[in-house]
């Protein structure tokens, strides 16, 4: 690690602790020619997939991305945004373990259709309308009358 005083390659580490909820180490560290002291922060890298979206293209996993994308589903719905944020967090952790290098974009928005069913299905049909772009109004009609029927199976429960 470089010395960002002078940069001189030869810095030392003097104190060492973990930090934050305990998944960060902090490092107190010095420069053995400048003597300036100085703090890194390791942590583990869990690394996102890539987005491989319709056109081949690739782009960097964005959960701002991905939680606006939700939030316009959810706008003026009577979800919690805790329970915004646990979907987000699942469908990263969902991510991240596949350890895939690349995922679909499809792969991500139907694991958004997942969790926004579970929130709220006004939500979830907003997002599947534009989404899947439904192909006519029948596949748009059929998907409403499904989540009705599921509703009142649900109810006589
Ligand atoms: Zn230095």
């Amino acid at each position: 690690m470089r010395c960002p005083y002078c940069n001189s390659a030869d810095t030392r580490v003097i104190d060492s602790r973990l930090a934050g909820a305990g998944d960060q180490v902090r490092r107190r560290r010095e420069c053995t020619h400048c003597e300036e002291r100085f703090t890194t922060y390791e942590v583990a890298e869990l690394s996102l997939p890539w987005v491989v979206k319709r056109d081949g293209s690739r782009v960097a996993f964005n959960e701002d991305r991905l939680r606006s994308g939700m939030m316009r589903a959810l706008e003026k719905r009577p979800v919690p945004s805790d329970q915004v944020e646990g979907a987000v967090s699942r469908i990263k952790r969902a991510l991240i373990a596949t350890g895939d290098r690349e995922v679909p974009t499809r792969e991500i928005g139907e694991q958004v259709m997942a969790e926004l069913r579970a929130l709220d299905q006004v939500a979830y049909v907003r997002f599947a309308s534009v989404y899947r772009s439904f192909q006519d109004v029948n596949a748009f009609r059929e998907e409403i009358e499904r989540l009705e029927s599921d509703a009142s199976t649900n109810n006589k429960q």
